[in-house]
């Protein structure tokens, strides 16, 4: 089954307009201009529905959850739960297999620190199958942001373990030659972002996870720019790890999320530990919640899941393949205007795999600081520098790029206005 299925139509102008009205940071200017928001890669803009369910929240249930008798805990409680199924539901999961965490940087960790310890014997024999030492192999990509690669480097490091990371082409593109060659009998871990934060292509994820459980290795797929940007099904994919951040998907800052299977979840060893995660604690020992809650510990981000279910519906109501269509077609605009202009390289531009509406380029002769500081003064705001991604600007020969990123609320008319002021900026530099 395909995971990006593009045969719904794309939004029409008119309804980008109608749903920009819902954001009300999209009505306001920058430096003197409307402002135009291309960084959504970075993080995305709320609309009213997601910041009245969190102010509404915090009016009328703020409580702890899983911890209070009182009414008012409850109800909490049955809030944080039900954000938890719309989320699930989402991601073609069921609830039991969503852990809430503060965002996909800390979902990451929480698998890498898990195997750790399921490694240091941690978890006992049920975890036996997680443990990794000398002779075992990780294996990641070199596109992948850096979230999805120093954890794997420190689990590397605290058990022996080997590190192995896919290589590009020359294009940007993941060598699946060599992906087959690095996957092996020794694999038991394969950890790949399903869309570049840099070059926006949709990685072919299906082959790399066959690859994987092959041989009985298990896949992490970084979700954080796909989720928000792609219908995406967990289970169809068949991924046993995914990570994503909600203030990418409309949702508020300091929320996140991990998907696992249940069968591992349940034999995974906690990450951290305290409070509302265990059953019984005496001076010396515990015993542990089974998941999602094992993985919950202390108190936990309530208003911000209520509002990430808030944006899930709100994103669910305007339809998944209807946003990939959009954005599909803005992505192509992007990519096709700006690599139109002399002197810009878009990085991967010429990959020939589906896209999502993000693209970073490589100005000759301007720094990308440069450039982001001149769309800027005209209300353009785009993302400049290494975007996390140190390995893949080096392996195409750039330290930094500009990247722009759009969202279902982008507008053709403002993805023209950042090729017409790249164009301008060049002229700009090069008369000065
Ligand atoms: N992975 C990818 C592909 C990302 O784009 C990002 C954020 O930019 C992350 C991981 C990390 O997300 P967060 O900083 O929200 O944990």
């Amino acid at each position: 089954m395909s995971t990006v299925p593009l045969t719904e139509p794309a939004l029409r102008e008119a309804e980008v307009l109608r749903l920009r009205a819902d954001f009300p940071i999209l009505q306001t200017g920058v430096n003197g201009h409307p402002l135009i928001y291309l960084d959504s890669g970075a993080t995305s803009q709320r609309p009213l529905a997601v910041l009245d369910a969190e102010r509404s929240f915090a009016s009328t249930l703020n409580a702890a959850v899983h911890r209070g008798a009182h009414t008012l805990a409850s109800e909490a409680t049955i809030a944080f739960e039900d954000a938890r199924t719309a989320l699930a539901e989402f991601i073609g999961a069921d609830e039991d297999e969503v852990v809430w965490t503060s965002n996909a940087t800390e979902a990451v960790n929480l698998v890498a620190y898990s195997l750790s310890n399921a490694s240091a014997g941690r978890g006992g024999p049920e975890a036996d199958r997680l443990r990794l030492g000398p002779g075992d192999e990780i294996v990641t990509t070199e596109m992948e942001h850096h979230a999805n690669l120093i954890p794997w480097q420190e689990l590397a490091a605290r058990t022996g373990a080997t590190l192995h990371v896919i290589p590009l082409d020359d294009h940007g593109a993941l060598r699946l030659d060599a992906a087959a060659e690095l996957i092996g009998p020794r694999t038991r871990l394969v950890a790949v972002t399903h869309v570049s934060n840099v070059l926006g292509v949709i990685n072919p994820v299906e082959s790399l996870v066959a690859a994987a459980h092959e041989v009985g290795a298990l896949v992490l797929l970084d979700a954080c720019q796909s989720a928000p940007h792609l219908p995406l099904d967990v289970k169809a994919l068949g991924v046993d790890f995914a990570v994503l951040s909600g203030h990418k998907m409309l949702g508020p800052t300091g929320i996140g999320a991990l998907y696992g299977r249940r069968e591992l979840l349940e034999v995974m060893p906690p990450f951290l530990t305290g409070g509302s995660m265990i059953t019984t604690v005496t001076t010396t020992e515990a015993e542990y919640l089974p998941p999602p809650q094992r993985f919950e510990a202390g108190t936990q981000k309530v208003s911000q899941a209520v509002a990430l279910a808030a944006a899930v519906r709100y994103l669910q109501e305007v339809g998944m393949p209807r946003i990939a269509a959009h954005e599909a077609e803005l992505g192509a605009r992007l990519v096709e205007g700006l690599s139109a202009i002399d002197g810009v390289r878009v990085l991967g531009g010429d990959i020939d795999l589906p896209r999502v509406g993000l693209a970073s380029f490589d100005v000759a002769g301007i720094h990308s600081h440069d450039v982001g500081q001149f769309l800027d003064d005209t209300g353009i705001a785009v993302r400049v520098g290494h975007h996390c991604a140190q390995p893949l600007h080096r392996r195409l020969g750039v330290t930094s790029s500009t990247r722009a990123s759009t969202y279902l609320y982008t507008t053709r008319d403002e993805v023209d206005a950042v090729i017409d002021g790249v164009a301008r900026c060049i002229d700009f530099f090069r008369r000065a």
